[in-house]
């Protein structure tokens, strides 16, 4: 596999074309690539919200909650410079279940900010990226697709889209 990056390309023509501002989200994703947050498997929130809270000084009531259906799992949010994802998983036959079953919980998968979640996927299905689903899907906070840890250097990867600064 040859992996090669038209990331500034792909998301110049996402952001309008040439209309890219100086400074703006998508004009600095263009340059440099961005991490979004960090996914980790926890037993339990109920647990596991204010173990991290207490380590890291953070609010509980800044926490913010969802549940992601599509991936089996409620997650809660705890954002700093990036975000922490904490997971729990909903469907016992679900992957994050398996995974603390396996493993015991922990770090999970990186997830990147991208710029069209369709352009991405596209790009990176035709440069033999194994990805884990055939099209993007509705994350928590936006369109998601996640990259088979075969293709990551043994590491689960996501990228969700970025909503548009303006
Ligand atoms: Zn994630």
């Amino acid at each position: 596999m040859e992996p090669d990056w038209p990331l500034s390309g792909q998301v110049k023509e996402s952001a309008g074309g040439a209309g890219n501002k100086p400074g703006s989200r998508a004009s600095i994703i263009s340059m440099v690539f961005q991490l979004d947050h960090i996914g980790i498997v926890v037993e339990s929130l109920e647990q596991a919200v204010p173990l991290w809270c207490g380590m890291l000084g953070f609010p509980a009531e800044s926490v913010e909650y969802h549940e992601v259906p599509a991936e089996g799992v409620r997650i809660a949010m705890l954002q700093g410079n990036i975000k922490l994802e904490l997971l729990e998983a909903t469907d016992p036959q679900g992957s994050v279940q398996r995974f603390l079953e396996k493993r015991g919980g922990g770090l999970h998968h990186l997830c990147f900010a991208t710029g069209s979640a369709d352009e991405a996927h596209a790009r990176l299905s035709e440069a033999g990226y194994q990805l884990l689903s055939d099209a993007p899907l509705n994350g928590a906070e936006g369109r998601v697709f996640f990259i088979h840890p075969r293709s990551a250097s043994g590491v689960l990867s996501e990228m969700v889209e970025l909503e548009e600064a303006e």
